[in-house]
Parts: structure tokens; sequence; C-alpha cells
């Protein structure tokens, strides 16, 4: 059977969007596929999520441009799904929709303080240091001595390194410039990472790890008896050697001495849920309740402690933004569907599918799932070559330009991006981030 030229709208230019395209592009030659992204900017977590100090991660990206380079294939950046056009529209418009929008939204903590000044979700703190715009304004106090983050998964890692590095460990990276500029003003002399778990239970990746101990001012602290003799050998084969290596790291750092230069103490906490923020004006300290495990889940003992934390930073996971017109799972804070099904002809991939979790190369395996789902559907013979096709990309250019929106194509992408490396080069860092909407299409319009 034949498939009519297809077109296809996704959703969201992140890791998920990109890999769907590609995967998309190659299962059906004739596809025309529209890749959308709310901000001007394409790649998603890659440019706005990943440690600005972790350049490899963000290789990806080469590999994405060259998605969005090929013939039927369009960025269409600065659209807002569900505010621009809606989601009737979209449906109208293309024979397939696919969101791929990830998951933005802070996890809320829920504990009483956790509204007061001075509290962060990590969602809004990495945005404001990696320059997305709509975190730009965020200006979050660094002045105290001791900051508290939540959460023992790799975000949480990111944070800590991040706010313990030098300026000159933090000189090759992309950093954007209003952030370097706090973080050197910043006067920390704590940073307390909580875990409500047990450090078996924590998602470190061991190279994540590692890294604290090799930092110019951080030392890292363990209470020795907060450390299980070993791994159970219940646990299974692929989790267990990363349990030994974390184990064997976190032992390693039980037993450091601190030193004149290691300015900057690390404590891993664990077994400790936070219980409220207290503060007079912004936080001040960080209750916490004494916890253990049984059976995998957190047992409350009652025993209650407070730290100090001048700053609390929660890095408890992330929601998808609910967009008008789709169903939701309030639940799991993603995009309602049924493996991958949200209506007829209406797909969803990536963190607003399977929530915030795995790293960059996981949403890969999740694209070429859902591409062969589209197929499958495709091919089940209600949608075949006698079938007039959808209007596509007329339709809503069409409804674009009656809107006035300023659509970031993929050459404007390639303008920013040439601007950011020539601003960087000049700099001596890998690229100088524009962080401002009305930078960001000005520079996309500017023709050479
Ligand atoms: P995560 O790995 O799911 O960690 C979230 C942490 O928050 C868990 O320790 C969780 O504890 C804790 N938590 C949740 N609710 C809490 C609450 N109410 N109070 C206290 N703690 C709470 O998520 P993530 O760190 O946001 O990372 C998201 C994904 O991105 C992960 O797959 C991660 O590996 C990936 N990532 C990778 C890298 C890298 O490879 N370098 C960097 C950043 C992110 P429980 O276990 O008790 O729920």
């Amino acid at each position: 059977m034949t498939l009519a030229p297809c077109s296809i709208a996704i959703i969201g230019a992140g890791p998920a969007g990109c890999y769907l395209a590609d995967a998309l592009g190659r299962k059906l030659a004739s596809a025309r596929i529209d890749i959308f992204d709310r901000l001007p900017t394409p790649f998603g977590l890659v440019r706005g999520g990943v440690a600005p100090d972790h350049p490899g991660t963000k290789n990806i990206a080469r590999q994405f441009e060259r998605t969005l380079a090929k013939d039927g294939v369009r960025f269409l950046g600065n659209v807002d799904i569900g505010k621009d056009i809606s989601v009737a529209e979209i449906k109208q418009a293309y024979d397939i929709v696919v969101l791929a929008s990830g998951a933005l939204v802070d996890r809320a903590l829920d504990i009483p303080g956790d509204t007061l000044d001075h509290v962060y979700g990590s969602g809004a703190f990495v945005s404001w240091y990696n320059g997305i715009p709509d975190g730009r304004d965020l200006s979050p106090h660094l002045s105290g001595e001791s900051v508290a983050i939540i959460g023992n998964g790799n975000v949480a890692l990111d944070l800590a390194r991040l706010l313990a590095k030098t300026a000159d460990e933090l000189a090759t990276s992309d950093l954007c410039a209003h952030a370097r500029d706090v973080f050197s003003a910043a006067a920390i002399r704590d940073i307390w990472l909580i875990g409500r778990r047990g450090p078996l239970d924590a998602n470190f990746t061991t190279a994540e790890l590692a890294e604290f101990g090799q930092l110019t001012r951080v030392h890292p602290i363990v209470d020795p008896a907060q450390l299980p003799l070993a791994v159970p050998t219940e646990m299974p084969d692929e989790q267990r050697k990363i349990a030994e290596k974390n184990l064997d790291l976190l032992r390693d750092y039980a037993n450091r001495t601190p030193t004149a230069e290691k300015s900057i103490r690390l404590h891993f906490v664990f077994f400790a849920a936070p219980a409220a923020i207290h503060g007079s004006c912004g936080a001040e300290t960080l209750e916490l309740e004494r916890t253990y495990i049984e059976r995998g889940r957190i047992v409350l003992t009652g025993e209650r402690w407070a730290i100090p934390a001048n700053t609390v930073i929660t890095a408890i996971g992330y929601r998808s933004r609910e967009i008008p017109g789709l169903p939701f799972d309030a639940v799991r804070g993603t995009i309602g569907h049924e493996q991958g099904r949200v209506a007829p002809r209406v797909y969803t991939v990536g963190w607003c599918k399977r929530g915030p979790q795995g790293v960059v190369p996981a949403n890969r395996a999740d694209a070429l799932a859902v591409a062969e789902l589209i197929l499958e559907d495709l091919n089940s013979g209600d949608r075949t070559i006698t079938e007039p096709a959808k209007p596509g990309r007329l339709l809503i250019d069409a409804l674009l330009t009656e809107r006035k929106v300023q659509v970031v194509d993929f050459a404007g992408w390639q303008r920013i991006n040439a601007a950011e490396i020539a601003a960087g080069t000049r700099a001596g860092r890998p690229r100088e981030k524009l962080t401002r909407i009305d930078e960001l299409i000005a520079t996309a319009q500017v023709q050479s």
C-alpha cells in the first residue's frame, strides 16, 4: 500500500522532537515535517538544561542541526502552540501531530515555607544560568553562606558542582555572563545535598559524583555511619555496578580531611526528608526529618533538626506544561496518552510522555518506537494514497502571517548560533548566549 505525502507537526524541537523528525524522515521519504518550538532556539534541554561545564553532552546538537537542515524538514521557532496557534488548528492542518514539548515545570515541594523568598526550583534556576529567556530575570540570592539542594539526582549534582566551581574551573564553560557575575560574587561556605533515601538509592551517575573529588575548593563530607557495609547482592547487575562505584566514592569522601584551600564544604545528607523552611526575610533554615526505608517506602521517624539555608533549591523533578485542548495526566504531570497515542493521529514522545527521566540519548529509542507507532497507524488502511492530504504548512503559514508571529526559521537559528559563537570566541569561551527574546529575534532577522 502506498502512503500519500504526509504532513507532520512536531511540537517541541528538543532531543525527542529532533530524534523523531530524523526517524520519520528516514521512514517516510515524502513526509513534510514542521518542528515548532515556543523559543526562538532549538534543541530544548541540550541548550537549556545540560550543565554549561559539560560541553561534550551538547555535541549531539550537531546531529540535530543536520536533521533540521534536511529537505522536507522545517524549524519554526518562537511559535507557541496553544497560544499563537491552537491545538485544533494544528490538528486541522497536519495529518500527524506529535507532542514533544518536554517537562519544564518544577514539581512543588509542598512543605511549609516553600514559597519564601530565596527558594527556587531547579527548572527555574537552571533556566536562569543557561540563559533561557523565561528564567533570565530570576536573579537568585547567593550572598548567604549556606545553600541547601533538595534531591539526590544528577540535576542536584549539576547545581552543587556549578555553585562550587571556581571562576577558573568555569572558564571554558558556556555559563551565561549574568550567571558568572552572580556566581563569582557568591559567598557560599556550605552546600547541603539532601536525600530522603539512602546513598544506594541516589540517582547519581558515577562520573558526576566523582567530579566532586577533583574540584579545587570542595571538601566533600559524608557521615560514614550512613554508608552501608556492602551493596545488597539481590540488586540487579547494572544497578549494583553503579551503586558499588558510588559507594566507593562516598567512602573516599568520608575519609577525607579538610584543608585550608577547600573553602566550600559539600555535605551529603541522606535519610533526611525536607519538613519546613523557616526565615523572616527569606529562607534561613531548612528543617529536616530523619527517615528510614522499609520495603522501598520512606518512613518518617519524627526526629527533626535544622540546617542553615540562606538559599534553598529543589531538584525533585519536573512536570509538563498543560496544553489547552489536549489530555493531561495530572498525577504524573505528563500528556495523557496510551503508549504514546494521545488521540487519533496525535502522539507524544520524550519527557512529556515518559516523565523527566533519562539522559539525552534515551530519547532516541523512544522516538524510534513512536515513529513505528505512527507508521503502523498510517499503514492500518485508513490513510492511503486516495485520501487528500491536509493543507499542512500552507494553512499554518497563513495563520502565522495573519497573526504577525515572528517565526525564527532554521536560517535564523544559524544566524543566532554564529553570533553566539563569535561573541564566545571574543571572550575565550565556546559561546556567549543571547538570553532575551527580542535579541534572539533581531539576530535571527539580520541579513548578511
Ligand atoms: P531524578 O533523578 O528523578 O531525581 C529527583 C530526586 O528528587 C530523587 O532523589 C527523588 O527522591 C527526590 N525527590 C522527589 N520528590 C522529593 C521530595 N518531595 N522531597 C525530597 N526529595 C524528593 O531527577 P533529576 O535529578 O531532576 O534528573 C532528571 C533526569 O535527567 C534524570 O534521568 C537524570 O539522570 C538526567 N540528568 C542527567 C545528567 C547527566 O547525565 N549529567 C544531568 C542532569 C540530569 P526519591 O527517589 O525519593 O523520589
